[in-house]
């Protein structure tokens, strides 16, 4: 039995096969020495892969929908015919590669060719050309890819980009072990609200050859177990039990208010970030929707997700959510969110660079194509369209003028949307913080982020694990900057929440009760812990 202590998101157990995530691989050039044979072995890394990605397609509709799971399709239909299936042969047959050689060589030459092209469609689709590229090769080596999966399996990975996580949600995973990563990273978030044992930062060197064991991940002490020994798997278990047994007793918190002892109520909503979140928010009895981060619908779809998609997506939060509040933010994207379809120039510091807001005020037309949809969503349901990493006045402003134009051109092709829809911005800058006062007389409500709150207050990078030691585990500063926040939304009139992760955090609950916050908003699985806690304050 090896053990591995890392730092946990989620408190629960899960025990199961280990399947190891390996990324995107490089191959050197060696002849082969019957070409016949490589062929062979690539016609059959070619069926195997497609039965593969139609599996993947037939999951992923179920849980991200048709548009989203469309991208399988679209890497399954490469693999029918066309240039790439034709380079690859004829690396094996005229170049005398061995077929892994073949493949990867034409992957990157067919991907580069894309990436020149003028057209963004097209070129957006070398992720796809490398995708499958990476799916072939690990065919050649007869891996089991984590989708041929049918029984559920652990994943482990060095590390996982967000957009990443977001696709975990197509596969049968129970428990993540990450070699690296930060507690408020992005895919931390994400990682945590898929509700399953998520470890992190459990040393650079896990290794491949982990693959196929049995493991275990204890989400109370932050332990991965390789190979458990039989008194430790029945020690798991049991401890497995009572976790089960804790949630049974959370249940029986559903429909109750939450309120303290002295009579102070507080609303208590869910983050989330598609629909298998916000039917976790409803199966968690949340009040509403917090805070849905869009962008995950840009980080998941091939291409800029277009009006007639993301209409439909926010409809469908609308109507599930009913008469609930549903604050729904505009598109987050940028640094460590970066949509692979979304060309902005490299940056030295991504961020404090072009992301969020920025892009959209940058770029009006991917924000007014959100911002139709949304308008066009509202009549649907109880919407509020929130606005992240505001930094001044003038931003609001401007945004004022966008939501305008699109409410004009919206009357004026006689399409239905919503006229009085109240819009808030997130506090998760130091500046928006401190002009909470002037912000507080331009927008109908405001919600605390306090990961970028903190990281921008404390100038500690959220996603560098190295820094951890100069968090501050009282968040001082961050805590005064979210009083004078609740403090001027009162003086003007308007509400204020917290949804960053700190909102979850119930050694913060009555800091914050105190302070007079009006909503907290987390994730889903964290909803009824909260409850109990604000309960017996
Ligand atoms: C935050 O910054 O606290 C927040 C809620 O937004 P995100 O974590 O998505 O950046
Ligand atoms: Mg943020």
């Amino acid at each position: 039995m090896t053990t591995r202590k890392g730092k946990s998101l989620y408190r629960d157990i899960c025990i199961g096969r280990l399947v190891f995530y390996r990324g995107r691989r490089e191959v050197q050039r060696r002849e082969a020495a019957d070409a016949g044979e490589e062929l062979r072995r690539f016609e059959e890394a070619v069926a195997m892969a497609k039965s593969q990605l139609h599996r993947l397609y037939e999951r992923s509709v179920q849980t991200v929908g048709e548009a989203n799971a469309a991208i399988f399709q679209v890497q399954e239909l490469l693999l029918e015919d066309g240039e790439y299936l034709r380079a690859v042969k004829q690396g094996i047959a005229e170049g005398r590669s061995y077929a892994e050689y073949a493949v990867w060589e034409a992957g990157q030459r067919i991907a580069g060719k894309l990436r020149a092209l003028e057209d963004d469609y097209i070129r957006e689709r070398d992720q796809d050309i490398l995708d499958v590229t990476d799916r072939l090769l690990g065919a050649l080596a007869r891996e089991q890819r984590a989708e041929a999966a049918e029984e559920p399996f652990i994943l482990a990975a060095r590390d996982l980009l967000p957009s990443q996580v977001v696709q975990l949600s197509a596969y049968p995973v129970q428990g993540l072990a990450l070699g690296g990563g930060r507690f408020h990273s992005h895919t931390a978030i994400l990682a945590r609200s898929m509700g399953i044992p998520v470890l992190m930062q459990l040393g650079e060197d896990l290794e491949e050859n982990w693959e196929g064991k049995t493991a275990a991940i204890d989400g109370f002490e932050g332990v991965l177990y390789l190979d458990p020994d039989e008194g430790m798997l029945e020690k798991l278990e049991e401890k497995k039990r009572e976790a089960g047994r804790r949630r049974k007793a959370l249940e029986g918190l559903k429909g109750k208010e939450n309120i303290t002892r002295g009579g102070q109520s507080v609303k208590l909503y869910a983050n989330a970030g598609s629909l298998v979140d916000v039917e976790e928010a409803c199966a968690n009895d949340a009040g509403g929707i917090g805070l849905l981060r869009s962008e995950l619908l840009y980080l998941e779809s091939p291409s800029a997700p277009g009006e007639e998609q993301q209409f439909s997506f926010y409809r469908q939060v609308l109507e599930r959510m009913g008469e609930k509040e549903v604050v729904i933010r505009t598109f987050d994207i940028g640094a460590d969110k970066m949509p692979p379809w979304l060309c902005v120039q490299a940056e030295e510091n991504p961020a404090l660079g072009l992301k969020s807001i920025r892009l959209g005020l940058e770029r009006p037309q991917l924000l007014k194509t959100q911002l139709r949809a949304l308008y066009r969503a509202g009549v649907s349901g109880n919407l509020r369209i929130m606005y992240p990493m505001i930094t001044s006045v003038e931003e609001v402003l401007q945004l004022k003028q966008i939501e305008e134009q699109v409410q004009r051109e919206l009357a004026r092709e006689g399409i239905p949307y919503a006229r009085k829809i109240p819009t808030g911005i997130m506090i998760e800058t130091p500046a928006a913080a401190v002009l909470a006062d002037l912000l507080a007389e331009e927008v109908d409500f405001f919600s605390v982020g306090t990961n970028d709150l903190t990281q921008y207050t404390l100038a500690l990078d959220r996603q560098n694990e190295a820094l951890e030691r100069f968090a501050d585990p009282d968040n001082k500063a961050v805590l005064r900057l979210v009083e004078f926040t609740v403090k001027c939304a009162h003086r003007a009139g308007i509400w204020a929440g917290v949804c960053g992760e700190l909102a979850a955090d119930t050694a913060f609950t009555e800091a914050f009760l105190r302070m007079g916050v009006d909503e907290l908003s987390v994730s889903p699985g964290m909803v009824l812990e909260l409850r109990e806690k604000i309960r017996e304050l």
